[in-house]
């Protein structure tokens, strides 16, 4: 099976299961797993963070961040195609009590002055506007990176604001490769940041939250209260340490990779709009005698899986599990379709 329905369906590599073979661990809610300690120092200092937090998943270490920053009755400024406002279950409004101001904007990338525009005065009649998120790369936004002056403009209106800045950060891996950017200016322009270990990266869960040190003190109980503490978690934080030495620079592949399926596709007259390819995301229209789902059903059938993800759009990823060989196949069998 060639599965590019997305970078989450990954499993561990050889070297990725004897890391976790020779993982210590102890009871990381007594702060006594030695791998998920060395896994947060790892990611802090990557990220020039005071501290971090291992989490369960990438929803949930978005949502104890979103909880952590507001109160109930607040509002959150998001793209209106952001994952913590379409893809978390109204988690927002059930774990925070906060709601969302989405704002419209390019491929799911917001910007400064709609962000100014958006926050609320001190009245009565308004919800307290008490934390803004960015997406980086954009899911929805077929894997796009912002460009850094647009995130240092974000971070100004801010700190105008004294409003926090939160990095939905689930591939931010891809957009520092694909980019060149250094980790650490994220984690200077950021208040906080989530980076998912089971997307592109290979691990089979797991994500980690960045901030400072009382933030994550206040996250830390958050994730207690949700359920998120785990006890021997180090089988699973070995696999994060393994793929923050491993798996990085090899995101360059993926986007190669995605690159080569965009050009074969737009060659085909039933293929209509793409969003332009910047990191292992395609989000492309299938129009004509196709729909998406009549594309995905034929390539089905060669054992390529692809998910349509609305009634013109069809979305493909590229990851770890992806061979050079994988996408040649997928290429010839796209180039022969009618
Ligand atoms: C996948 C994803 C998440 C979190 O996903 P989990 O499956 O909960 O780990 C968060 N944000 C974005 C943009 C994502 O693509």
């Amino acid at each position: 099976m060639i599965d590019f329905r997305s970078d989450t369906f990954t499993r561990p590599t050889p070297g990725m299961l004897q890391a976790m073979l020779q993982a210590q661990v102890g009871d990381d809610v007594f702060g006594e797993d030695p791998d998920v300690n060395k896994l947060e120092a790892m990611m802090a200092a990557f990220f020039g963070k005071a501290a971090a937090l291992y989490c369960p998943s990438g929803t949930m270490s978005n949502q104890i961040a979103i909880k952590v920053h507001t109160q109930p009755g607040d509002e959150v400024i998001c793209s209106h195609l952001a994952h913590v406002y379409i893809y978390e279950g109204g988690g927002i409004a059930f774990n925070a009590g906060a709601q969302v101001r989405a704002l419209e904007g390019d491929r799911g990338m917001i910007t400064a002055p709609a962000v100014a525009a958006a926050i609320n005065p001190d009245d009565v009649h308004k919800a307290r506007t008490s934390l803004v998120c960015l997406e980086n790369t954009s899911n929805r936004g077929g894997g796009c990176c912002y460009n850094w002056e647009e995130i240092v403009s974000i971070r100004e209106v801010c700190q105008q604001h004294r409003l926090p800045l939160h990095l939905d950060g689930a591939r931010l891996f891809n957009a520092l490769v694909a980019t060149g950017q250094d980790p650490k200016d994220f984690g200077q322009a950021f208040d906080s940041i989530s980076v998912c270990l089971n997307k592109g990266m290979g691990c089979p869960m797991g994500s980690v939250l960045l901030g400072s040190e009382n933030f994550i003190k206040a996250a830390r109980r958050i994730r207690k209260k949700l359920g998120g503490g785990l006890r021997q978690a180090g089988y699973m934080a070995a696999t994060g340490i393994y793929a923050m030495e491993n798996h990085i620079q090899r995101l360059t592949e993926d986007h190669l990779h995605a690159k080569q399926i965009a050009q074969t596709l737009l060659e085909k007259p039933f293929i209509g709009h793409m969003l332009p390819v910047e990191t292992n995301i395609l989000i492309f229209e299938v129009k004509g005698d196709w729909t998406p789902q009549f594309f995905a059903d034929f390539l089905k059938k060669e054992d390529i899986l692809v998910m349509p993800i609305s009634p013109t759009q069809v979305r493909m990823v590229t990851h770890l599990d992806i061979t050079p060989d994988m996408v040649e196949k997928t290429c010839q069998i796209i180039s022969e379709m009618q």
